[in-house]
């Protein structure tokens, strides 16, 4: 009886064994299936190599990310509009565990991005670039793009600040002043670093109110004291206002031009913009993959598949 017992215990460890061993083939088969789909980009950011495609994608059912770049047709742009799609991007670095990954895209996918522009002939340019081209009342010869990161997080300062750097391109960073102090978000002392080589320091408020609901005298501070002090940073103007939560009205766009502020910037779809709507350009959404990038740089937005 005792014999039978053993036999049986024996035999269901080595199925065990057996059990993990074709696991673990299984996954390395898998894996390996997936990085044959595109050419690892191995690319370097803030001395961390980081390789593209992830060994282990983070959300592979959503966000999976796609190795074809399909371009579709860009849509047709109304009259009267000037063709420069303003991308926002909030997170730029690895997706902290059972976090919602919506705002954020990996340092691997965003260095793609930047190389996609580069590849594609795209000139990233300044807020006030961008505003000169919209005044001109013509599409730019050369594509446009510029590139706008919201809520000041260190890790724009950390990934996404080097890659530009490398690029050679420009970053309009949306600063929330009262969080400079927080050990996430990124310091005076960076920002003056990223203002004296070529990035674009903009205000986005001091504590991020949705500033179509507060009174008069809170919107004067959140709007006029982030500009004084971002100012005194960077030793530079800050023209650009770019709505915390995309939000505003008539009142908050009277106070913004009333304090200083040369444009504004909210959220939408559009990749077209015009002269009238100098405080409330238009701005699209940037997610962890490439192919909806490609498409959205095109105007078509449909996420989620
Ligand atoms: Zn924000």
């Amino acid at each position: 009886m005792r014999t039978k017992l053993s036999i049986i215990i024996a035999v269901l460890f080595f199925l065990v064994v057996l059990g993990i061993f074709a696991v673990v083939r299984f996954d390395n088969l898998l894996a390996s299936v997936h990085r044959q789909f595109v050419d690892p980009v191995i690319i370097v950011a803030n001395n961390m190599a980081i390789s593209y495609p992830p060994i282990f994608p983070q959300s592979p059912a959503k966000h999976d990310h796609q190795p074809g770049y399909l371009m579709e047709k860009p849509i047709p742009q109304p009259s009267g509009t000037i063709r420069i799609p303003v991308l926002i991007y909030h997170h730029v670095g690895p997706i902290p565990p059972g976090t919602p990954p919506d705002y954020y895209v990996t340092p691997g996918v965003f260095a793609l991005q930047l190389k996609y522009l580069q590849d594609n002939n795209y000139q990233v340019i300044t807020p006030q670039q961008f505003y000169d081209q919209i005044a001109s009342g013509n599409n730019p010869t050369t594509k446009e793009v510029l590139l706008t990161f919201d809520d000041g997080y260190l890790d724009n300062y950390l990934y996404a600040y080097p890659l530009l750097k490398q690029y050679g391109y420009s970053g309009t960073f949306a600063i929330i002043v009262g969080k400079l102090t927080d050990t996430d978000h990124m310091t005076a002392k960076q920002l003056l670093d990223m203002s004296n080589n070529g990035m674009i320091i903009s205000s986005h408020s001091i504590t991020h109110p949705d500033l179509a609901r507060i009174s008069n005298a809170k919107l004067q501070e959140e709007l006029g004291n982030s500009k004084m002090r971002l100012e005194n940073i960077t030793g530079k103007q800050v023209n650009v206002l770019i709505y915390p939560g995309c939000s505003y009205n008539g009142n908050v766009i009277s106070v913004a031009q009333s304090i200083g502020y040369k444009m504004a910037f909210t959220c939408g779809s559009k990749i077209d913009n015009k002269l009238a709507w100098k405080y409330r350009f238009y701005r699209i959404h940037i997610y962890d993959r490439m192919d909806d990038f490609v498409n959205r740089l095109a105007g078509i937005d449909k996420y989620p598949y």
